[in-house]
C-alpha cells in the first residue's frame, strides 16, 4: 500500500525556514501535512511553527544530506542550497521537488538564458562576460543591466551600466550583460505542474517597483492587460514549466515591453513574493498549489474570486533592530486589508518584514487604499 501523504507518518521537508515556508505550513496544516525545515538562523520565520526546526548551512552537503535522509518529500523556499546532496537523495529514490538539475539552473542566471535560448523563449539579448574588464568589448551597445550569474537576489546583484562612466561600478565576477529593456510593464506569472504532468496557471499580475531597492513595491492582481497578451502570457508559463519537466510552482517573471512583446526576465521554481496575494485573492493560493503540486495531488482552482493589490512591508531605510510596526491597528481597521507579519525579529533597511493583501470591488478601489496604506504602515525599531 502506498504510503499516505498526510499525517505525522509523512514526512515534508523544506529547505529554508523564512516567510515563505511559513505561509506554506499555514496551508499544509488544513491537509494535516507535517512540515519539516532546515535553516541557518535560529530565529528564523519558521522556528516555533515547523513541526521540527534543524538548524544549519543550506549550502553544505553534509547538513542537507542528513536532512533529507529521513524525509519523504523535500523541497525549497530558497534557490540557494547545496545540489550535490539533493542530487544524492534522488538516486537513493527520494522525491525532490524542484528538481536538483533545475535549482543547479536557475542558481546561474547565465545557465538560465542559455535555457530560454535553447527552448525558444523571449528573452532579452545578452552577452556572458567572465570579469569587468571583458564589459570593454560591449562599449558600443551600452546601456545594459549588468547581472551577477551567481548569488544576486532581491535587486542584489544587478547593476545599471548606462554609460562608460557606470563601468566604475560594474561587478568584477562572472555575469550577464543584458540589454535594457524600455519596457512598459513587469508582469509575472506563476504556473505549477505535478508529477502527473497536469498543469495550472494563475492570471497574470502586475508589478511596480521600488527603484532604490529593486523590491517589488506595489502587486495588482490581475494585470491590466489585453486578453491577447493574458493567454501569451500563460501560454509562455506552461511551456516553460513544461520544458524542465518541472514538479512544483514555478514564478515567471516577464517584461511587456513598449511594442506589446513579452520577454522572459527570470524565473523561479518556488513560491514567490509576486504570489502572495492569491491567498486572498484566488481559490487556491500559490502555497497550497505548490504543496499540491509537489505531492502529486489534483492541482486546485486558479480562478481569481476578487481583485487585489498587495504592498510588502520593507523594513525603513535607516532602522536597525528589533522591529516595531507602527498603524498596524488603524490598517486593519479599512475593510479589506489583511495584514501579513513575518515573524522577524530585527528589521533593517529594505528587509522584507511582511505584507498587506487589499481586496475590493475593483482593482482601482484596491489600489486607492493600497496608497493609503503604503504612508500608514511602517515598520522601523
Ligand atoms: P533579482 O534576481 O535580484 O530579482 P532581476 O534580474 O529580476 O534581479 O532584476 C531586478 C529588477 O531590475 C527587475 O525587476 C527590473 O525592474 C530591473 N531589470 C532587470 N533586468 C532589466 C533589463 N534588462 N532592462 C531593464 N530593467 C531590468
Amino acid at each position: 500500500m502506498q504510503k499516505k501523504w498526510y499525517g505525522k507518518d509523512f514526512r515534508l521537508g523544506v529547505l529554508g525556514g523564512g516567510q515563505l515556508g511559513r505561509m506554506l505550513i499555514q496551508e499544509a496544516v488544513n491537509y494535516d501535512v507535517y512540515v519539516h525545515c532546515l535553516d541557518p538562523d535560529a530565529q528564523a520565520p519558521c522556528v516555533d511553527l515547523a513541526h521540527s526546526f534543524s538548524i544549519g548551512s543550506l549550502t553544505d552537503f553534509e547538513t542537507v544530506y542528513n536532512f533529507g535522509k529521513d524525509k519523504d518529500v523535500l523541497t525549497v523556499e530558497i534557490e540557494h542550497v547545496n545540489i550535490e546532496a539533493l542530487e544524492k537523495l534522488v538516486e537513493e529514490g527520494k522525491k525532490v521537488f524542484p528538481q536538483p538539475h533545475i535549482l543547479k539552473m536557475v542558481q546561474d542566471k547565465g545557465l538560465q538564458k542559455q535555457f530560454y535560448v535553447a527552448n525558444n523563449i523571449p528573452t532579452p539579448p545578452f552577452h556572458l562576460v567572465e570579469n569587468k574588464s571583458e564589459i570593454g568589448k560591449y562599449i558600443s551597445e551600452f546601456p545594459f543591466m549588468q547581472k551577477m550569474r551567481k548569488g544576486g537576489y532581491d535587486g542584489k546583484g544587478v547593476t545599471a551600466l548606462k554609460s562608460v562612466a557606470d563601468l566604475e561600478t560594474a561587478f568584477d565576477v562572472p555575469s550577464v550583460l543584458e540589454s535594457f529593456v524600455d519596457f512598459e510593464k513587469e508582469l509575472s506569472v506563476i504556473v505549477s505542474r505535478n508529477e502527473k504532468g497536469e498543469t495550472a496557471v494563475f492570471p497574470v499580475v502586475e508589478c511596480e517597483f521600488n527603484p532604490e531597492a529593486n523590491l517589488v513595491e506595489f502587486l495588482f492582481a490581475p494585470a491590466n492587460i489585453s486578453m491577447e497578451i493574458e493567454k501569451a502570457a500563460e501560454k509562455l508559463a506552461v511551456k516553460i514549466i513544461n520544458s524542465l519537466e518541472m514538479v512544483g510552482i514555478l514564478a515567471v517573471e516577464l517584461f511587456l515591453t513598449k511594442t506589446g512583446e513579452l520577454l522572459v526576465n527570470e524565473i523561479a521554481p518556488r513560491p514567490h513574493n509576486s504570489g502572495h496575494h492569491t491567498i486572498e485573492c484566488n481559490v487556491t493560493s500559490q502555497f497550497e498549489q505548490h504543496m499540491r503540486s509537489i505531492l502529486n495531488l489534483p492541482l486546485g482552482s486558479t480562478r481569481i474570486i476578487q481583485p487585489g493589490v498587495m504592498i510588502n512591508l520593507l523594513g525603513e531605510k535607516g532602522f536597525e533592530g528589533a522591529a516595531i510596526y507602527r498603524n498596524l491597528e488603524a490598517a486593519m481597521a479599512i475593510p479589506g486589508v489583511k495584514t501579513h507579519i513575518y515573524g522577524k525579529a530585527n528589521t533593517k533597511s529594505f528587509r522584507k518584514m511582511g505584507h498587506v493583501t487589499i481586496t475590493a470591488e475593483s482593482l482601482e478601489e484596491a489600489k486607492k487604499i493600497g496608497r493609503e496604506i503604503k504612508d500608514l504602515i511602517k515598520v522601523e525599531a
